[in-house]
């Protein structure tokens, strides 16, 4: 096995260790330098020295996305202004975009968590890496170039967009690897199929694919499209951009690089850190950063941490695959519904295309779920019996699922908006 960093083998008393004396760090910068932090851990009656070690994380106040936008665009910052070398800002998927800052040493530690996870991908500087999410304010482009230079694969620095560049540079430039939304890749490889041009004949071998949730069965169909390895990569501008988690080749969750993000899972409600295994919103504490380093940052994102060594050597904590955002996690009639749970059964169904948006409306007091999903083009008929065939299976499928009616319309090939970032796939009607 191939590692980037030594940290990521650590037995789990040395990490311990260094996350602990990383914390007291930590602790003692945002207390002399973020007022905020300072407030609040007043008003909840510690000090810096009531934390001495990972042991006391629970102690800690939590920081949401709300108190970033409440101290925007500086507020939060724990470096001085001439520090900070770099400002990147959320893609505001939500809301109000938030800010992040970076000094010298975030960019260096931030270009090894990319380096990292791209090696544990298969990732090597023999490589020639697209990267295709987008440059700019959002940080995946930027994240993604800085990591693969220090890795010292060729970068190709296109950015998101230009959907038949892409396809050119990847004929031309021989691109080995390409890093992009999980949309994103689905539309450059059907741009190929209409250019007549075979999604297999490029020499990629590995996708790095992330910035918004996919399921296990979308990963099946772009494996099988491109004749890739198509692995998951996770981040959050809050936390640090892309290369917070990443798949090996175990394929066993994503390894998060705890040596320097400390993760727990709470209760949403209750907030109550949960014991391992148990599914709940992903909680991160930042114990490097310089510039930005947020106690136990509430990040939305639902998931399940394994601790323990994986098959790949690597003793940094896994997660499961992200279920959603508790965001975009409808309450359709007192059910829980993520769209995640629909992209699975949807992309199980031969017939349809992975292309869909999720609809929900109030009628009369009551929430309504409609699902719109392409037929493939060799499927798509007049024949109204056929179609509604399908529709009903769906419907079957979902309801034995979710225990919901949810009302399935099949629509016709390419008449869903793709996207070259972030696909956006809710329209909520309700308190519209
Ligand atoms: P925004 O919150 O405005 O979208 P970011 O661009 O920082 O801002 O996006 C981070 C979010 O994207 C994460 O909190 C998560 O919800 C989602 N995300 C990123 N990578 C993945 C991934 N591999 N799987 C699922 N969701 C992801
Ligand atoms: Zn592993």
């Amino acid at each position: 096995m191939t590692y980037w960093q030594k940290e990521e083998v650590y037995d789990i008393e040395q990490k311990r260790q260094v996350q602990s004396e990383r914390l007291i760090t930590t602790v003692n910068r945002v207390y002399n330098n973020v007022p905020f932090y300072k407030e609040k851990m007043k008003a909840m009656g510690i000090e810096p020295g009531d934390i001495k070690g990972i042991g006391d994380l629970d102690k800690l106040p939590f920081t949401t996305k709300q108190d970033l936008r409440d101290h925007y665009p500086y507020g939060l910052f724990a470096a001085p202004m001439e520090e900070v070398v770099r400002i990147h800002a959320s893609s505001g998927t939500t809301g109000q975009p938030t800010v992040v800052g970076y000094t010298k040493n975030d960019i260096e530690m931030w270009s090894d968590m990319i380096a990292r996870s791209f090696t544990a991908m298969g990732v090597t500087k023999k490589d020639i890496v697209q990267v295709a999410y987008g440059y700019g304010l959002f940080t995946g482009g930027l994240g993604a170039h800085y990591g693969t230079e220090r890795l010292g694969a060729a970068t190709v620095p296109i950015s998101g967009g230009n959907t038949k560049k892409q396809i050119q540079l990847l004929q031309e430039f021989g691109s080995t690897v390409i890093a992009c939304t999980p949309s994103y890749i689905l539309y450059i490889g059907e741009t190929m199929k209409n250019m007549g041009i075979d999604p297999r004949s490029t020499k990629l071998h590995t996708g790095i694919f992330g910035a918004e949730p996919w399921t296990e069965e979308m990963r099946e169909q772009i494996e099988s499209m491109f004749g890739i390895n198509a692995m998951d990569i996770y981040g959050l501008s809050e936390v640090l951009g892309p290369g917070v988690g990443f798949e090996c080749s175990a394929r066993s969750g994503m390894h998060i690089n705890d040596d320097h993000f400390v993760p727990e899972i709470i209760n949403p409600d209750t907030l109550q850190a949960l014991p391992e295994g148990q599914s709940g919103e992903l909680v991160f504490t930042m114990i490097t950063k310089e510039a930005l380093p947020l106690l136990r940052y509430r990040t939305r994102d639902i998931t399940t941490l394994h601790t323990g060594q994986c098959s790949c050597g690597r003793t940094l904590t896994r997660m499961d695959k992200i279920a959603g955002r508790s965001d975009d996690m409808l309450i359709i009639r007192g059910v829980n519904v993520f769209p995640s749970q629909i992209e699975s059964v949807l992309l199980k169904v031969a017939e349809t295309a992975p292309h869909y948006v999720i609809i929900v409306d109030r009628i009369n007091n009551l929430d309504t779920l409609e699902v719109w999903v392409e037929v493939r083009p060799e499927f798509f008929t007049d024949a109204i019996k056929s179609l509604e065939k399908i529709e009903k299976h769906i419907t079957a499928e979902l309801f034995s699922l979710l225990g919901l009616h949810v009302k399935v319309k099949l629509v016709e090939p390419r008449s869903i908006e793709r996207s070259e970032g972030k696909a956006k796939r809710i329209i909520d009607k309700r308190n519209k």
